[in-house]
């Protein structure tokens, strides 16, 4: 089904993400992770593209493990590091395994520069996809502006920009801190952005994964959740509660507030997935 099907409607969802594996020996566990996840009947799943050292070509190995356990897969996808024919190709083979939807990204640049030069920005790509069939195309938003960008209102020009070249959904980057949302929310509405957004919310349930967060995502901890990572940092099953419990709580804050897509970035951790959808068993309904 296409996303923007799935999120045409005012239904309170939840979507999870997960990573396909750096070998291609571990297709095998993050396709049985995929589908313990799947079985909490998430609206979609989306699947990574070549982020944190996993190799791109795994990403729709994945994504058939997600289909195939009866939830919609959204498929991520780079371009800063590839050809156009290579990225006709993946779009290809994503319509041949019947994947319509796909989240279209720049990817980060490598720290020694070294771009192919067949796009420049995801925008780029947005247009591209548009080409090559008839796919339900998203793309990523940063709440508290992107770290290479010099403003946030310039962000937004340039988000507005991607949008408009065919974008029919958004993913926010992890943030910590509800009101960063709703100040992104109120900006969007500004600049004309009024596609659905879909708020990312990771929950930190290893203290190793607080300075990782802030370095990936650029994200400002707030003091509250800094206070439970000192508090809890040398016990990992009072971190593991603490970050559940931080992660419920901005969830249910959200729903209150009007934002009814919550995108769950599980870190491949079905566990987590599971403890954040029994907090919310009367709020978000699954299937
Ligand atoms: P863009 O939209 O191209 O923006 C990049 C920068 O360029 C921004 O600063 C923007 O303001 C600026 N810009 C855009 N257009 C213009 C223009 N016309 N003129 C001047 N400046 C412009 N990475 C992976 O490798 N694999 C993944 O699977 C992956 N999934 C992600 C999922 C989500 C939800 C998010 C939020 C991020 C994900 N990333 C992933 C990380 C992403 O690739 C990086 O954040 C990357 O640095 C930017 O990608 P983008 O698609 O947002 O880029």
């Amino acid at each position: 089904m296409r996303i923007s099907t799935i999120l045409a409607d005012e239904k309170v969802r939840l979507s999870c993400e997960v990573f396909p594996p750096k070998k291609f020996d571990g297709i095998a566990q993050a396709s049985e992770v995929a589908r313990e996840i799947a079985a909490l009947k998430p609206a979609y799943m989306s699947v990574t593209y070549g982020a944190a050292g996993s190799a791109p070509g795994h990403t729709l190995a994945v994504a058939r493990a997600v289909q195939e356990a009866g939830v919609t897969p959204l498929c991520h996808l780079t371009c800063v590091q590839s050809t156009k024919a290579h990225v006709q190709q993946v779009l290809a083979d994503m319509k041949t395994a019947g994947m319509e939807n796909v989240l279209a990204l720049r990817g980060d640049l490598p720290a020694d520069g070294a771009c192919c030069r067949d796009f420049t920005y995801a925008s780029e790509l947005v247009e591209f996809i548009h080409t090559q069939g008839d796919f339900c195309v998203g793309a990523a938003c940063y709440p508290e502006g992107h770290p290479e960008c010099p403003s946030r209102m310039e962000d937004i020009d340039n988000l507005r920009r991607k949008v408009d070249a065919g974008v029919d959904f958004l993913t926010t980057q992890m943030f910590f801190d509800n009101g960063i949302l709703y100040n992104f929310l109120y900006r969007c509405l500004r600049a004309g952005i009024d596609v659905p957004v879909c708020a990312g919310i990771m929950p930190i349930c290893d203290p190793k994964q607080v300075k990782r967060a802030v370095q990936l995502s650029g994200s400002i901890m707030p003091p509250r959740f800094a206070a439970i990572a000192d508090r809890f940092a040398h016990d990992p099953q009072a971190m593991a509660q603490a970050g559940i419990a931080y992660a419920t709580e901005q969830i249910i804050d959200l729903v209150a507030n009007g934002v009814n897509n919550i995108h769950l970035y599980t870190m491949n951790k079905p566990w987590i997935a599971r403890k954040i959808v029994e907090n919310l068993s009367s709020i978000i309904h699954m299937g």
